[in-house]
C-alpha cells in the first residue's frame, strides 16, 4: 500500500534490522527500542490490524511473535515479555499496517511500563456487561 512504512520496509525500499522473513511474515528490530530486543513482528500483506486480518495470517503472524518472545528471553537475558498489539489510533496503533509488538523485560526497565489500573466501576453492572459481548460472539 502506498505510503504505509510497513510496506515500504517489506519492499526494501527502506532500510530495517531483519532478524525473521519467510512468506508472509517478516520481524524486524523497533528504531525505537522501548526495551532491548524490542521487536515487531508484521505481517507481509497489508492488513490495517489484528481484528481486520484473515485468522491464517494473524496466526502465522503470532507464531514468530511466540518464537521470537521465547528466543529472546533464552539468548538476551529477559526475564519476561510483552506481547502486545495496537488496534486504533486510541488504542496506540501509529502505523494502521498489522504488526505485534514483542518487548523483552529485564528486572530495571525504563523504557517502557505497562500498567492496567482498576477503573471504578460499580461491579453490579458486570453480568450485563458480559452478557452484552456474549450475546454477539
Ligand atoms: P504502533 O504504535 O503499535 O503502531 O507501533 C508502530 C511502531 O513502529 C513504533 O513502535 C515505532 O517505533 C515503529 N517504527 C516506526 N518506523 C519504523 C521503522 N522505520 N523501522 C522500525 N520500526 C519503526
Ligand atoms: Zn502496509
Amino acid at each position: 500500500m502506498d505510503n504505509c512504512i510497513f510496506c515500504k520496509i517489506i519492499k526494501g525500499e527502506i532500510p530495517s534490522s531483519k532478524i525473521y522473513e519467510d512468506d508472509d511474515v517478516l520481524a524486524i528490530l523497533d528504531i525505537s527500542q522501548a526495551t532491548h530486543g524490542h521487536t515487531l513482528v508484521i505481517s507481509k500483506a497489508h492488513y490495517p490490524n489484528f481484528l481486520s486480518t484473515p485468522k491464517e495470517i494473524m496466526h502465522k503472524v503470532m507464531d514468530v511473535a511466540q518464537r521470537i518472545g521465547q528466543v529472546e528471553i533464552a539468548v538476551l537475558g529477559a526475564k519476561g515479555v510483552n506481547i502486545l498489539t495496537n488496534v486504533g489510533e486510541e488504542a496506540g496503533q501509529t502505523i494502521m499496517h498489522y504488526h505485534v509488538h514483542v518487548v523483552p523485560r529485564y528486572t530495571r526497565d525504563a523504557g517502557f511500563q505497562i500498567t492496567l489500573k482498576e477503573n471504578a466501576v460499580d461491579k453490579s453492572l458486570l453480568p450485563a456487561l458480559a452478557n452484552k459481548i456474549k450475546e454477539k460472539l
